[in-house]
Parts: C-alpha cells; sequence; structure tokens
C-alpha cells in the first residue's frame, strides 16, 4: 500500500566511513522520492571515538545538517542526527557527545562485542554462536539500561552475518528472555524500537529485528517505533520505508514516531 507519511530515520552520508554521496545530494534524491522526513545518522563509534578521529567527523556533519535544514526547508523535514555505536562501552565519552550538538534523534546500536571487530567480519564458522548471541543480546539489555538514545537500531543485526551470510540458522526463542528484558526496558524509558529495512534487499530478506520481536514490543507496553532504511547510498533512501510501516501497523501500532529536538512527534501510519 501506498503511505503519504514516509519517513526514512536512519541514512548514512559520506561523513560516515562506509557512506556515499552528500547530504545535500541525499536531500535533493529524498524530495524527489516523496520522502516527508528524513534523519541523517552518520556512525559514531564510542569505543574508538577519538582513536578513529569521529570527533572531527561530528562537527562536520553537524553544520552540514543545519546547512540542508535551511536549505530545503518547505520541502522536506531534515533531522540532525547520529547514529551512535557501543556508547554503554564508553557512557562517559557518550555523554560528552550529546552534550556537544542540539541533536533531532540518536540511534543506539552494537556493532560489536567489547574489544572486537563488527559482526560483519567475525567467523562464525570457528567461534562459538550462541555464546556470541548470549553476549550480543547481554549488550543490548546493557545498551537499553543505559538509555540516553532515541531509537535502538537494528536489533539483531548479527543475524544479518550469521544467518544473512554464513547461512546458520538462528533458533531466537532462545534469547527470548533477554530480548524481552530489553523491548521491556526499552518501553518503560519510552524509548523507539527501530523497524531496519535494510535487511529486506540483503541475503537474510527480512527487517531487523523482525516482525515477531515488533509484535513483542507493543505486547509489552512499547509505544514507538521509527523506520530506517539505513541506506548508504542516495539511491536507497526510502528502500523498504513501506514494507516497514506494515509491519508496524500489523504490530498494533498506529503511528511512527519522527523525532525533533530529540522529542518524538507520532505521526499517523497513512
Ligand atoms: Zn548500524
Ligand atoms: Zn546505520
Amino acid at each position: 500500500m501506498a503511505y503519504k507519511n514516509r519517513m526514512d530515520l536512519h541514512t548514512h552520508t559520506d561523513n560516515s566511513f562506509d557512506g556515499h554521496h552528500s547530504i545535500m545530494y541525499m536531500c535533493e534524491k529524498a524530495c524527489e522520492k516523496g520522502i516527508k522526513a528524513i534523519a541523517f545518522t552518520d556512525h559514531i563509534e564510542v569505543d574508538c571515538y577519538y582513536e578513529e578521529h569521529y570527533d572531527k567527523v561530528t562537527v562536520q556533519a553537524y553544520f552540514e545538517m543545519a546547512k540542508a535544514r535551511s536549505a530545503f526547508d518547505g520541502k522536506i523535514i531534515v533531522c540532525a542526527g547520529m547514529e551512535m555505536g557501543e556508547a554503554s562501552y564508553n557512557p562517559e565519552v557518550a555523554e560528552k557527545i550529546l552534550n556537544d550538538h542540539k541533536y533531532d534523534i540518536i540511534l543506539g546500536s552494537i556493532h560489536n562485542l567489547r574489544g572486537e571487530d563488527d559482526f560483519c567480519f567475525l567467523d562464525y564458522f570457528n567461534n562459538d554462536v550462541d555464546e556470541i548471541l548470549n553476549e550480543y543480546f547481554d549488550e543490548i539489555c546493557g545498551l537499553a539500561n543505559w538509555g540516553k538514545f532515541d531509537s535502538l537500531a537494528h536489533l539483531t543485526y548479527p543475524l544479518r552475518y550469521i544467518e544473512g551470510e554464513a547461512r546458520i540458522h538462528v533458533d531466537l526463542s532462545k534469547y527470548s528472555s533477554k530480548i524481552d528484558e530489553a523491548l521491556r526496558t526499552l518501553a518503560e524509558k519510552d524509548r523507539a524500537l527501530e523497524i531496519n529495512t535494510s535487511g529486506l534487499f540483503n541475503k537474510i530478506g527480512k527487517t531487523l529485528p523482525e516482525e515477531n520481536i515488533v509484535r513483542r514490543f507493543r505486547e509489552l507496553g512499547g509505544k514507538l517505533v521509527t523506520v530506517g532504511s539505513d541506506s548508504h547510498y542516495a539511491d536507497y533512501i526510502g528502500r523498504g520505508i513501506e514494507t516497514g510501516m506494515d509491519i508496524a501497523k500489523r504490530s498494533g501500532f498506529d503511528s511512527i514516531a519522527l523525532f525533533s529536538g530529540r522529542e518524538p512527534i507520532e505521526i499517523p501510519i497513512e
């Protein structure tokens, strides 16, 4: 079904090491696609913030977002955001970053276990997948407890590589008590759960997290969901957003959250 209120609250520009296009070009493309709001959420990895020079990137990205917001005023809502990875591994640095600029939306994510490489680089044939996932969900609970973000990004991220790439089947019910704990914490803190649609176009072929986790979040009292494509290319902005909105609706949500000045605004699913 075609929705008019399409928003993409998870995108990467060339201010991310793995992004490809400028903010201005991405705004232009998003307007062409009829998207109502776009959040730029370039990567900030808290566990290597200074070592990898993310401190310089944040300043650059923030001012480019402010420029785009005024250039596209009246055409598209531009949200200044960031995807903050591993905030709970160094809350002191995370909180400093949050105080440096006035953001609209902060995505919280976990891309790696402490001291380890990104889940995309792990060898799942020679490591214990169960152990990795137990540790991942523990870290997700820790991040949810820290809670100073607005939406939890791509919950179940390691499955993109374990199921999608290594083709190892995972029975998520084994981790349901940890997943429930994280979802309950998000609900209690009025934080949003992101429906990340990038997985629909990867080998895994489903959203991160998948629909039954979104439904479980609702059952546990979750009120806010965001939808994001996690696009790293201008052409992919908005990909899968309508499927994400369908999933939210089927899971019992009647709105998708937009964020302004880190306050949620509920936009009806229509
Ligand atoms: Zn991410
Ligand atoms: Zn991302």
